[in-house]
C-alpha cells in the first residue's frame, strides 16, 4: 500500500518575533509547511548590513539556510515617508535609537518632530514589507514578495491597537489610524497582508 499522507516541509523562520511566527504558521500550515523559529534551532540573528528591505531580507534568509540546511523565510519591513526622502525606511525600528519598551513612542515622537510644520498633503507615506523564501543558502532565484500600503502621517497619535507607527498612520479607506483598525481589517489591506498573500500564491 502506498502512503497517501502529504509530506510536510520544514522551513525555518528567520525572525524571533512571536507574533510573526504565529501568523506565518497559520498561513502556511494548510499548504504543507511546518514553520520553525530560528531560535529553536539555535540560529543567531543575522547582521542586517543591507541598504534596502530586499537586501536585508535576503541576508536574513540566507543566514538561516546556511545555519540549518533548511529552506528559510525572512521578512523586512518599515515605513517610508516622502518628505523625509524615504526615511526611516530600513531603520524604522531604531529611528530614535531606542530599544525596549519605549522604542515605539520614541520613534513616533521623532517622526512627529521631523514633520513639524508640514500640512496633511505633504505627509504622504507608505509601509513596505518584503518577504523572501530561499530553498537553500545558494538559491540563485529566491522567491521575493513585496507589499506596500499607502497612507499619511497624522499630526498626533490616535488609537491603542497595532504596534510601531500604527497610531500615526492615517488610512483613508477607513478614515482612522492603523492603530484603530481591527486585526482582520489591517491584515486585509496592510503591506504585510499583501506580501503574505503573494507568498501563499507563489508557494502553492
Ligand atoms: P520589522 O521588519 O518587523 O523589524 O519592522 C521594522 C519596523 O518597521 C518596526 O519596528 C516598526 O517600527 C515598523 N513597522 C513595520 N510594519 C509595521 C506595521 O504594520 N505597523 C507599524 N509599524 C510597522
Amino acid at each position: 500500500m502506498t502512503d497517501q499522507t502529504p509530506q510536510t516541509q520544514r522551513i525555518v523562520l528567520a525572525s524571533g518575533n512571536a507574533g510573526k511566527l504565529k501568523e506565518f504558521r497559520s498561513l502556511l500550515a494548510d499548504v504543507g509547511f511546518d514553520v520553525i523559529p530560528q531560535s529553536e534551532l539555535n540560529v543567531s540573528d543575522a547582521e542586517e548590513t543591507g541598504l534596502s528591505f530586499v537586501e536585508n531580507a535576503i541576508l536574513k534568509a540566507r543566514h538561516a539556510c546556511r545555519a540549518t540546511g533548511l529552506p528559510a523565510l525572512a521578512d523586512d519591513s518599515g515605513l517610508e515617508v516622502d518628505a523625509l526622502m524615504g526615511k526611516p525606511g530600513i531603520y524604522s525600528s531604531r529611528f530614535a535609537g531606542e530599544e525596549g519598551d519605549q522604542k515605539d513612542s520614541a520613534n513616533n515622537q521623532k517622526l512627529l518632530n521631523s514633520l513639524q510644520g508640514l500640512a496633511q498633503h505633504e505627509r504622504s507615506a507608505r509601509f513596505q514589507c518584503v518577504l523572501v523564501y530561499m530553498r537553500h543558502a545558494e538559491d540563485p532565484t529566491p522567491v521575493i514578495c513585496q507589499g506596500s500600503w499607502e497612507g499619511q502621517i497624522l499630526h498626533k497619535i490616535s488609537g491603542q491597537g497595532g504596534f510601531g507607527y500604527d497610531p500615526l498612520f492615517y488610512v483613508a479607506e477607513h478614515d482612522c489610524s492603523a492603530a484603530e483598525l481591527s486585526k482582520a481589517d489591517k491584515n486585509a489591506i496592510s503591506h504585510r497582508g499583501k506580501a503574505m498573500q503573494q507568498l501563499l500564491e507563489r508557494l502553492t
